[in-house]
């Protein structure tokens, strides 16, 4: 007895020490936080009389663009799950990371969930963080989904991602709501979601990423990736950055490498890009 005790202790123990010695916590970062908008989300001009699905042109640089819905249970998910793996919404420079749930730092996010309705299709598709997609649109989505099904009632819903310049990847999303028949007595929101990532640093301009702490210390990033170097002046830069395409010829250097690789060897990271 006194002997099976102590075995289920020194498991228990164990189980401990290993929670405590795992290098990836995800309780370490503090998860994004959605901010609830005092403005109220605007329908007007939209029939609500019967659900649709209608998703934005892409942008001129391929950016996807608002989708806007009226949300009913009329609109069944597609039974048939379509390959979205070959998609490239813009910004989508994706990279693993220990910390991450699933590891890998993007998703392809729907703008219109599944579950509302929406369709695997290259306009509702954009490039969104895992704390996005998970902790931030998927409640909002439910929270729809739950009142649909409850109220057999119609819902307006617009996503919109909204980019800083031309930055490919959107900084957040808008999302509005409002129940169409008790207008918006039994559901209304407009919230705007961080599409950031806990401890991830990101370049919103070409989606590129680091670890924040590495960024920090200048250490190593999360793996091997492609630089410009400015060999006159000893900065490295992300392809994307408008400070590397404007580097004369003669200067400029592709390089394959680390972060730490490049610092080791006393290039600096250029401040714009923050690579
Ligand atoms: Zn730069």
């Amino acid at each position: 007895m006194r002997k099976g005790f102590s075995t289920a202790a020194a498991t228990l123990c164990l189980c401990l020490l290993l929670l405590l010695l795992s290098p990836a916590s995800f309780a370490e970062f503090p998860a994004p936080q959605e901010t609830v908008l005092e403005t109220l989300p605007d329908f007007s001009g939209l029939d609500g009389s019967s659900a649709f699905v209608r998703y934005g042109e892409p942008d001129a640089l391929g950016r996807c663009t608002a989708a806007v819905a009226v949300l009913g249970p009329e609109l069944r998910q597609g039974e048939e799950r379509a390959d979205i793996a070959n998609f490239r919404p813009t910004g989508l420079h994706n990279a693993a990371y220990s910390f991450v749930r699933d590891r890998w730092v993007y998703n392809r996010c729907h703008l219109i969930g599944r579950q509302l309705g929406g369709a695997d299709e290259m306009n509702n598709l954009f490039t969104g963080t895992h704390a996005l997609n998970h902790a931030l649109m998927l409640p909002r989505e439910n929270e729809i989904a739950a009142y649909i099904r409850k109220t057999g009632r119609h819902v307006f819903y617009r996503a919109t991602p909204l980019y800083e310049r031309d930055n490919l990847l959107c900084s957040a999303v808008l999302l509005e709501a409002q129940s169409v028949e008790d207008r918006g007595r039994g559901l209304q929101f407009c919230v705007l979601l961080p599409n950031s990532e806990p401890g991830v640093a990101i370049d919103y301009a070409s989606g590129y990423t680091t670890r924040a702490d590495d960024w920090e210390s200048g250490g190593t990033s999360a793996g091997e990736r492609a630089y410009i170097v400015n060999t006159r002046t000893g900065k490295f830069h992300l392809p994307d950055c408008t400070d590397a395409k404007s580097i004369s010829k003669r200067n400029r250097k592709e390089r394959r490498g680390c972060r730490g690789e490049l610092i080791a060897e006393g290039f600096t990271p250029c401040g714009k890009c923050r690579p």
